[in-house]
């Protein structure tokens, strides 16, 4: 069976990144009676997994991986072996939206997947729980069955999806107390016995009436759909900016009463650059291709018009920022504050400042960019390469590869301020409300310009130093 209490559970998790680190870390920390590896094929991230520097930045991450490595917490690159031993498997591997070929620009790359998939077929010698982590489109776990099973050699394979819920950020709190825990499963007695047995790990630390059991479908669907409904939110309201700034009104004071609806609800009503992360903009052109596989195109385009809002959001921002500064950003240095796509991480991954920089360095603005948690080699990356148009799949957009000299990544918001004609904040991080705006303005061309697209400073208090001030949504400076 698959757990017999005689002997202890066993967990593998294939990879190590921002879901699979951080969920098996607490797995790990609240289960002591199991035996947690995980394992990933990229031996960099491994390594820095086993060290002091772990390869990403989440608050209280550290902590909790420096309380259970070694004990029953293993990183390793050793995946077979991990992946035979173990009685439950979780996959956390990347899912991608495809580049290239059927459904390029929408449907979610399973290579990984499927290849991950192949290897517990290719070193399975005992029954196994094959847990889907990662995102994936509705009736994958029907693919995966069909892999296991055709490879089976007597073996029972139990595929449940189990989707991650956590937001970067907040990683270790949402994992300690979830809204839910979802777990879809076969109707079937095995099915609902494997059910069982991931109930049983969770029930640790999570209380039962948080942990929801549907469907295969109904549990792969529901994530798609939790993430749509986000976007949709941030859309939404980012939609409204762009009319109080047409019309006068100002959309923190429409957001807070629109929000005091007891139906609508106070929270995620942040208008702002633009949503970014790897999720979201992935998660609903895979809803979209779905829906068009599905013959529902006007489904489709219902959601297809969140990701829209939001690239209009970030090219409205752009010129903005290019027309208040009397139509030409040419040879002016602009302090970019934040390149991470939010606060508490150092992810970059389809973050709006990619989208907002190249915008600029395409008037040929001079950069310089300060973020907390952001290495200088990962911007330099991030805007050097060609970034995958999701409308227009076929076109690249092609890169001035002399911009990289116009962008310098310096070592705090001061630095990257001295001598900028604006500012530009595009990562809502908690210093920035506290920098000394004053020292900030002394040390600028007049006039000095703010765009805050987070809204995060005191515009009143910044136009009074003498800034021209941008707020997303507010009533414009004369
Ligand atoms: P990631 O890129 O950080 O991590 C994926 C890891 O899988 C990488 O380290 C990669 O090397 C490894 N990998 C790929 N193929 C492998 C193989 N065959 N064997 C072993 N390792 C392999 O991705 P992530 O952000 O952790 O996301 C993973 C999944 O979780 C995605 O489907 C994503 O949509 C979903 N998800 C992400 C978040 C988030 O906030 N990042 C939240 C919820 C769900």
């Amino acid at each position: 069976g698959h757990s017999s209490p005689a002997k202890m559970v066993k967990i593998c998790c294939i990879g190590a990144g921002y879901v699979g680190g951080p969920t098996m870390a607490v797995i790990a920390l609240k289960c002591p009676s199991i035996e947690v590896a995980v394992v990933d094929i990229s031996v960099s991230r491994i390594t820095a997994w086993n060290s002091d520097q772990l390869p990403i930045y989440e608050p209280g991450l550290d902590d909790v991986v420096k309380s259970c490595r070694g004990k029953n917490l293993f990183f390793s690159t050793d995946v077979e072996k991990h992946v035979a031993e173990a009685d439950i498997i979780f996959v956390s591997v990347n899912t991608p939206t495809k580049t290239r070929g059927l459904g390029a620009g929408k449907a979610a790359d399973l290579t990984y997947w499927e290849s991950a998939a192949r290897m517990i077929a290719d070193v399975s010698k005992s029954d196994k729980i094959v847990v889907e982590k990662s995102t994936v489109p509705v009736k994958t776990a029907e693919a995966i069955e069909k892999i296991l099973t055709h490879n089976s050699k007597g073996i029972n394979y139990q595929i449940l999806s189990n989707p991650e819920f956590l937001a970067e950020g907040t990683a270790i709190d949402d994992l300690f107390a979830p809204d839910r825990v979802l777990i879809g499963g076969r109707e079937t007695p095995e099915g609902q016995k494997a059910i069982q047995t991931l109930k049983n790990v969770y029930a640790n630390w999570v209380p039962e009436e948080r942990i929801i059991c549907t469907n295969l479908w109904s549990a792969e669907l529901s994530k798609l759909a939790a993430n749509a409904f986000l976007a949709q939110r941030i859309s939404s309201v980012n939609a409204m900016s762009a009319l109080c700034e047409a019309t006068g009104a100002d959309v923190a004071e429409v957001s807070h009463a629109v929000g005091k609806d007891s139906r609508i609800g106070p929270k995620f009503l942040n208008a702002s650059v633009g949503f970014g992360g790897s999720c979201f903009q992935k998660d609903i052109l895979n809803l979209v291709y779905i829906c068009e596989c599905n013959g529902l195109p006007e489904v489709a385009n219902y959601w297809k018009q969140v990701i829209k809002v939001n690239d209009y959001q970030k090219s409205r921002f752009v010129n903005r920022i290019v027309s208040s500064m009397f139509n030409t950003v040419s040879g002016k240095k602009i302090a970019i504050l934040g390149f991470a796509f939010k606060k508490d991480t150092g992810d970059t991954r389809e973050t709006p400042a990619i989208d907002v920089c190249k915008g600029l360095l395409g008037d040929n603005a001079h950069l310089r960019i300060y973020d907390p948690q952001v290495t200088e080699d990962q911007i330099q990356k991030d805007l050097s390469m060609n970034k995958f148009d999701w409308d227009h799949p076929v076109h690249l957009q092609p890169i001035n590869p002399s911009s990289v000299n116009q962008v310098s990544v310096e070592a705090d918001a001061y630095a990257a301020a001295k001598g900028a004609h604006g500012l530009c904040i595009l990562t809502e991080w908690d210093e920035f409300k506290t920098l000394d705006y004053r020292k900030i303005y002394e040390s600028m061309p007049k006039p000095a310009f703010v765009f805050d697209g987070r809204n995060v400073v005191k515009a009143d208090e910044l136009r009074e130093i003498g800034f021209v001030v941008y707020s997303i949504g507010k009533p414009l400076d004369g």
